[in-house]
């Protein structure tokens, strides 16, 4: 049975691949944002396939593994044909640490492809390369990368990270069409949309533009981010009152967070990480009111207005900011 085009697709660069609008991250999958039993990672994925999610991310960092696994296994009960879902996932940051190295990523697909129970993955990521030196990225990882799009084992090729220069270093120093998405977080949702400078030249270049975390990893949630949030103290309370005004308005800090991040169309996919069914319903149902009757604007505004001392702040990430 076909997935049913529930939500909209979009393109992704020069890819041909029509990704879903709303992307599934399975970071929770990893019991990254508290426990999941295997049968609701089962039956959340089911969920979201079956409301037309598309797309489904994953890392061999997320839950040192266990996320790929999880992933796997849904993706197998799910008992459709290969085509109909699209796989992403990384390479080069593992419960270990990072090594972006040609011969760690090139054994890191074989594994991961184990583990998700796939003979191919439509995109592999290089995984948070500022952790990394980019110039091996670019000299190293990368050309090792295509040798496994030419063995058939990757489809595309992905950077991800979380400070924006670290995409036009890459792809300024790179063959043009060698990478073919970058994966930005934190970077397109209320708080902050500095994203959005980088699309005319993310575009210009024929890059597709996934971008994760609307609910900037919890902070635009009701029950507020997990332990390990790396957000600024000040960042943090501005959310939680933004948060709580929502809540006494009777309204969702997460819809209006998912509706703020999908209603730019140059972004292929907004990717939130879901691990329930329940999750699955909202941010779908999000999607699908955007589509029809639009954003609550008035809401948006005094949302805004609240975390506007904290626009655009972020955390330190990696071993440099280029
Ligand atoms: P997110 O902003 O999507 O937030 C996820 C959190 O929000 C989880 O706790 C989830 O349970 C909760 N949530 C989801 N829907 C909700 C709803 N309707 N109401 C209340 N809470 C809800 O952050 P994320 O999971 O970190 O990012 C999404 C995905 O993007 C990840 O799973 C991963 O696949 C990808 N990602 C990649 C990178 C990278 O490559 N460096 C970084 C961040 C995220």
């Amino acid at each position: 049975m076909a997935a049913p085009t529930l939500l909209e697709l979009r393109p992704l660069g020069n890819t041909g691949l029509k990704l879903s609008c709303v992307g599934f991250g399975a970071s929770p999958l990893g019991n990254v944002f508290g426990i999941i039993s295997e049968s609701d990672a089962i039956a959340t994925v089911r969920r979201a396939f079956s409301l037309g999610v598309n797309f489904f991310d994953t890392s061999p960092y997320y839950g040192g593994t266990l996320s790929e696994k999880m992933l796997g296994k849904a993706l197998k009960a799910l008992e459709v044909p290969r085509n109909e879902y699209i796989v992403s996932t990384k390479c080069g940051r593992y419960k270990e640490g990072f090594d972006f190295s040609a011969e760690r990523v090139t054994r890191s697909i074989d594994e991961s492809l184990e583990r998700l129970q796939l003979d191919y993955v439509d995109i592999l990521h290089c995984h948070d390369i500022e952790f990394g030196s980019l110039d091996q990225i670019v000299t190293e990882t990368i050309p090792a990368l295509v040798k496994l799009k030419e063995a058939g084992k990757v489809k595309f090729i992905g950077i991800t990270g979380l400070p924006l220069g670290i995409f036009s270093y890459v792809l300024d120093r790179v063959p043009p069409g060698t990478v073919d998405v970058i994966l930005s977080y934190c970077h397109y949702g209320i708080n902050d949309n500095t994203l959005e400078d980088l699309l005319p030249y993310l575009k210009s270049k024929g890059v597709g533009i996934i971008s994760a975390s609307p609910l900037a990893m919890g902070l635009l949630t009701e029950s507020g981010p997990p332990e390990w949030h790396p957000a600024p103290p000040e960042l943090k309370a501005a959310c939680k009152a933004a948060a709580s005004y929502c809540k006494e308005k009777g309204k969702n800090i997460s819809k209006l967070a998912m509706q703020y991040s999908l209603s730019n169309k140059e972004i292929s996919t907004v990717l939130v990480g879901m691990n329930s069914v329940k999750q699955v319903d909202e941010n779908i149902a999000a999607a699908q009111e955007l589509a029809t009757v639009g954003k609550d604007e008035k809401t948006l505004t005094e949302v805004e207005s609240i975390l506007k001392p904290v626009k655009n702040q972020t955390w330190p990430s990696g071993i440099q900011q280029s």
